[in-house]
């Protein structure tokens, strides 16, 4: 079953470390870009694709009005075929929604939020140009279990400027005990050009041994807390990992409409430029490919080994017969403790989720 990945490129302003694409909120803009958004969707109206899958991502979507949110999934509904037990998650600021919005968002069909918390101690929260107070997230987040939301996501920031590691570990203490059921870890990256893209944050950051430590550490915590890890940086309660972001790594066929979004189908993966005004101005976004024919077995082992369950040589067939070859390249690392290797697969260890570039590297070379 096919996933689909609406981009929202809108914020109420920009975050000082965020590269990915958005512009500031404008209603009219959103008007236009909802129209555009149903455009695209009708060009697929012939080839009933069943979807299991919506992912709004972004930007802020909780900016659009829950109206806006029901229009896409209804023009959703009449291009595509919904599957009985469809996953449609929203990404949200705790400083975009309050009870009312977030039952109109239920009501319209949403069934899973994932809310950019990113820290519990509000000195990290102003470093990182938040526009919530951890008091506000919590409230947001006990508000949404209270809208009929209980599969909810929070995201949890490593390495931001002046975190230690009790502040992370307290902060992951934080979201779970709150009602969720995911929490999405992300390292912070410093992405050129971006506010953070300066000498005071470089100094305020941890070093990068003193994050690999908070990385490990935060692993055992959240797994104490009863939240697996079951990705590098995604951990879920028993039967709630996030179904739209697994597609990504095993390879399942995604859409994604709106400026910025990308799409993996049929073999091909392709995008959508990152310009707000050229999407609402023309008829189809334009579908820039990225690569016609990728090649499956490389990306197979360089998307599954970001799982805990890594790669099983029996299960996937997309390595064809090259799995002999990896065993052998991946025999290098044996007794390194970076990945865990035996005749049914291939895994990494935490230890190896931290230098996972390298080791992929190696293998699909
Ligand atoms: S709200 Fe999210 S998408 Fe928007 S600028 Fe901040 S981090 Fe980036």
């Amino acid at each position: 079953m096919t996933g689909i990945y609406i981009h929202v490129p809108f914020c109420m302003r920009k975050c000082p470390y965020c590269d990915f694409y958005s512009i500031v909120y404008e209603k009219d803009i959103a008007d236009a870009y909802v129209s555009a958004l149903k455009r695209n969707f009708g060009r697929y109206k012939k080839d009933t694709i069943i979807i299991d899958t919506i992912y709004f991502g972004g930007g802020t979507p909780s900016l659009l009005t829950s109206e806006q949110i029901l229009d896409i999934i209804s023009s959703l509904r009449m291009n595509f075929v919904f599957a009985a037990d469809i996953e449609i998650t929203m990404e949200a600021n705790p400083s975009s929604v309050d009870l009312n919005k977030l039952c109109e968002y239920r009501n319209a069909g949403v069934n899973r939020i994932s809310f950019g918390v990113q820290s519990a101690c509000n000195s990290e929260l102003s470093a990182l140009g938040r526009l919530h107070d951890f008091e506000q997230a919590k409230e947001v987040v006990i508000k949404a279990n209270e809208a009929g939301f209980n599969n909810i996501s929070c995201d949890l920031m490593i390495g931001t400027p002046r975190q230690t590691l009790e502040s992370l570990l307290d902060s992951a203490r934080e979201l779970a005990r709150l009602p969720i059921n995911h929490i999405s870890a992300y390292m912070l990256k410093i992405e050129e050009g971006t506010l953070f893209d300066c000498d005071w944050v470089r100094s305020n950051v941890a070093e990068e041994d003193d994050v690999c430590d908070m990385y490990e550490k935060l692993i055992y915590t959240l797994e104490t807390a009863g939240f697996k890890q079951y990705e590098i940086s995604n951990f879920s309660k028993i039967n709630k990992k996030s179904r739209h972001n697994l597609k990504y790594w095993i390879g399942e066929d995604y859409l994604g409409f709106g400026p910025a979004a990308h799409s993996f189908y049929k073999g091909v993966r392709f995008y959508v430029p990152k310009d707000i005004y050229e999407f609402i101005s023309n008829d189809f976004q334009e579908e820039i490919i990225e690569e016609e024919n990728p090649c499956l077995a490389d990306e197979y082992v360089m998307l599954s080994l970001r799982l805990n369950d890594g790669i099983n040589f029996l299960k996937h067939t997309q390595l064809g017969g090259d799995s002999e070859n990896l065993y052998q390249r991946a025999r290098v690392f044996d007794g390194s403790g970076l990945v865990e290797l035996s005749t049914e697969g291939i895994k990494l260890t935490t230890k190896g989720f931290l230098v996972s570039n390298g080791i992929i590297s190696e293998l699909i070379n």
